[in-house]
């Protein structure tokens, strides 16, 4: 296990951060998470982008440009180099005494750390899931490390031996607790627009890709929560979920005996061979 801190790459002991530092008090910072495959990190190009239009809208002053040098050193020194892994990415504003706000030349926290991660197999997963309302603020496009919200939405699906919670604002769906949704109805892909109230997923934009050259339609159309008997199929994605079909949302059953719509099966099996293409 290695930790890349600020430079330095040290076991998780070593990597200490001031209590002070403003992720840890504020949650002031952006994360990333990406999975290497076949020796190739998956939509690595479209993950640091996000990286850094996320580090733009909240003002943090770092240029990641560099980092794949960074990643690639610290692969090399845990020993995952070419190996299926996970990568975390955690960018937070820096140290400063605790106010609201920071002092104009204060210095980013820059933590990363790799574990070993084999995928799981995508047919492996039938998801029953819960609704909740959205309740997180109206800023959902910033995938920040405050993820309160986002972790007691989650649990809560824990506590129903769910996979997932699915969210609904004003009546419609928007996203999942760590998951984008899609639905399915009458042969067309269904999900909301990627603006200010969900994450844009890498996953999500791979969806639109495959459908692209699947000929299926895809529309960014929210769904209402009253439409819910109408839909033939839904879906969530996610980088460690990839594509995983819904069998059952709170008690609307859609699949038993780990069956799935047509073009949630064609989506993975298209997603699969991406995969390997990596
Ligand atoms: N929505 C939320 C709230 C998430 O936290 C995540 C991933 O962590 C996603 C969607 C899926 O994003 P991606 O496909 O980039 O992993």
């Amino acid at each position: 296990d290695k930790v890349y801190l600020n430079g330095n790459i040290v076991p998780p002991e070593d990597a200490k951060i001031s209590v002070f530092d403003r992720g840890f008090i504020f949650g002031d910072g952006i994360y990333e998470v990406m999975v290497q495959i076949d020796g190739k990190f998956f939509y690595e190009k479209a993950h640091l982008n996000r990286l850094q239009e996320g580090l733009n809208k909240i003002n943090i002053a770092f240029d990641t440009s560099n980092l794949l040098i960074e990643i690639e050193k610290l692969l090399s020194v845990a020993e995952l180099t070419g190996k299926d892994c996970l990568l975390y990415i955690q960018i937070t504003r820096g140290v400063a005494p605790r106010q609201h706000s920071y002092p104009s030349d204060i210095v980013p926290t820059i933590m990363m750390y790799a574990v070993p991660k084999v995928l799981p197999n995508i047919n492996s997963v039938n998801a029953k899931v819960i609704t909740r309302e959205d309740f997180r603020w109206s800023r959902c496009d910033i995938k920040m490390t405050s993820l309160l919200g986002n972790v007691m939405l989650n649990e809560e699906a824990m506590q129903h031996q769910c996979f997932e919670t699915i969210l609904h604002r004003d009546g419609f769906f928007t996203e999942a607790s760590h998951c984008n949704v899609f639905f399915v109805k009458n042969g067309i892909v269904l999900t909301h627009p990627a603006n200010e109230l969900i994450l844009d997923g890498i996953t999500r934009q791979v969806v639109f890709e495959l459908c692209k050259s699947l000929h299926i339609e895809i529309r960014e159309t929210p769904v209402s929560v009253n439409d819910i008997s109408e839909i033939d199929e839904a879906f969530l994605t996610g980088t460690s979920t990839q594509i995983a079909s819904i069998e059952q949302i709170d008690n609307h059953i859609l699949y038993e005996d780990n069956k799935k719509g047509s073009v949630t099966k064609k989506l993975q099996e298209a997603f699969l061979k991406i995969k390997s293409l990596n």
